[in-house]
């Protein structure tokens, strides 16, 4: 982001008044879509993507190892369905694709209601509600209903058919990645591999859109990297194939559980202390938002390849509520109802304001570090006099002066004075073009 551009730090509420809207939009669009680690899906997830920002599409061939992975086959399905003896659709794929086990093998056979059973998922807890389930990485099939629906199967001969294809295909991603002033990179990492789940994760998916439509209008100092990969075995393949790419990685976020009306979560990196860390962390504490800060742990998404001891990266996960902790996670009550217009543009304020600090984290050093310099004569001081807003800049011309000793960040400077961020950066700027100041470069 440009220097000269005093309100970089200040977020623009009227220009994304409608980012709530909009992002609640295609979220709606890709919604019915049944997505997974691999598949048709998928691409037709990131060809909508596509009308957003100009994504990359790579096709990652079945059977191609990563690290300890393998790139599984690809799974398609066109229809499924439970029949009973007189003809009736019980289970209909077509009125939720959270039916059928995701990755389920084709199947068309008749079977007894105790053979059935066996291939049964409910959630008696919440006997409305349809669970979603995987079997990625072992050859099975199955189906997920309601309880009551299962309450409801009576004994008799069944006919099961799963339309479905496994086969020898490709694993399909997306990247996007904006050039900035320097190669120094920031990752956005979403997953793209859940079928008809607002929260989780299509809330990420249009978050993580409308930053880099954003961003992709800026000039920024950061080069920006935006990933849209299946669970897991997405990053772990990116990772493996991009090694030579992953040093300019200096920052990064999993975006993930972003829509719901939970409190905001930051998960840090595992390193702890990353600049990205105390950045987030300082973004919720002015939030004026409940909040919490979480310390790194080897379970979740993404952050987990990322953070691996062999990459350390400095990538963090911010969500509202974490995956598991609410209980529509993981099923047909993570819908739209579940979340909001409103929840995903909070996130998207959130995570652009953690950015706009990044941007702008610069160190300083101070040019005339020998006594304050006189700042009355570069009419730095008292300019407009008796202005409290005014006095307030003075004092953080003083404090930056004083802090610009090539040891303290920008956000340093606003922890230690205990002043808003942007009069921090709105001082420093003054101070530049006056050439008090001279940026240290990392
Ligand atoms: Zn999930």
């Amino acid at each position: 982001m440009i220097i000269d551009s005093i309100k970089t730090l200040d977020i623009e509420r009227n220009q994304t008044e409608n980012v709530g809207q909009n992002m609640y939009q295609l979220i709606t669009k890709l919604y019915p879509i049944c997505r997974s680690i691999t598949g048709d899906g998928v691409r037709e997830t990131l060809n909508i993507i596509k009308s957003f920002i100009p994504l990359e599409v790579h096709e990652v061939p079945s059977g191609i190892e990563v690290y300890d992975w393998t790139v599984p086959k690809e799974w398609n399905i066109r229809d499924a369905y439970i029949k009973n003896d007189r003809g009736e659709k019980i289970v209909d794929f077509r009125n939720s694709n959270l039916h059928v086990i995701n990755y389920s093998i084709p199947v068309n056979q008749k079977m007894s209601l105790a053979q059935l059973k066996e291939h049964l998922f409910t959630l008696p807890d919440y006997p409305d509600w349809i669970p979603y389930r995987t079997t990625y990485y072992k050859e099975s099939w199955g189906f997920c209903l309601t309880h009551n629906q299962y309450l409801e199967l009576a004994d008799g001969e069944y006919e099961v058919v799963i339309d479905s294809s496994l086969e020898a295909g490709y694993l399909t991603y997306g990247e996007y990645f904006i050039a900035g002033e320097t190669t120094e990179e920031v990752l956005i990492s979403c997953h793209t591999c859940h079928p008809s789940l607002g929260n989780d994760n299509l809330s990420g998916i249009s978050v993580a859109v409308f930053l880099a439509q954003h961003l992709s209008k800026l000039q920024n100092r950061y080069s920006y990297r935006f990933l849209f990969i299946p669970g897991t075995i997405g990053s772990v393949t990116w990772l493996c194939q991009n090694e030579a790419k992953v040093t300019n990685i200096k920052h990064g976020l999993v975006l993930t559980c972003v829509g719901d009306g939970g409190k905001f979560t930051y998960k840090k990196s595992r390193q702890g202390k990353a600049e990205i860390d105390k950045i987030a962390q300082y973004v919720l504490a002015n939030s004026g938002k409940e909040y919490e800060v979480i310390d790194f742990f080897p379970y979740g998404y993404d952050e987990r390849q990322y953070c691996s001891p062999g990459f350390n990266l400095a990538v963090g996960c911010f969500m509202r509520s974490p995956h598991g902790s609410f209980p529509e996670y993981h099923t047909s009550a993570d819908n739209l109802d579940f979340v909001q217009p409103e929840y995903v543009a909070d996130s998207y304020h959130q995570c652009l304001s953690i950015l706009q600090i990044l941007e702008n984290n610069k160190t300083y050093l101070n040019q005339n570090p020998k006594c304050e310099p006189r700042l009355g004569k570069r009419g730095l001081y008292r300019a407009i006099g008796g202005q409290a807003e005014e006095a307030l800049n003075e004092l953080a011309i003083l404090w930056v002066l004083n802090l610009a000793d090539g040891e303290h960040t920008l956000l340093d400077m606003a922890q230690r004075s205990g002043m808003a961020i942007n009069v921090i950066n709105k001082a420093a700027i003054a101070l530049l073009k006056h050439d008090l100041l001279k940026e240290i470069s990392a």
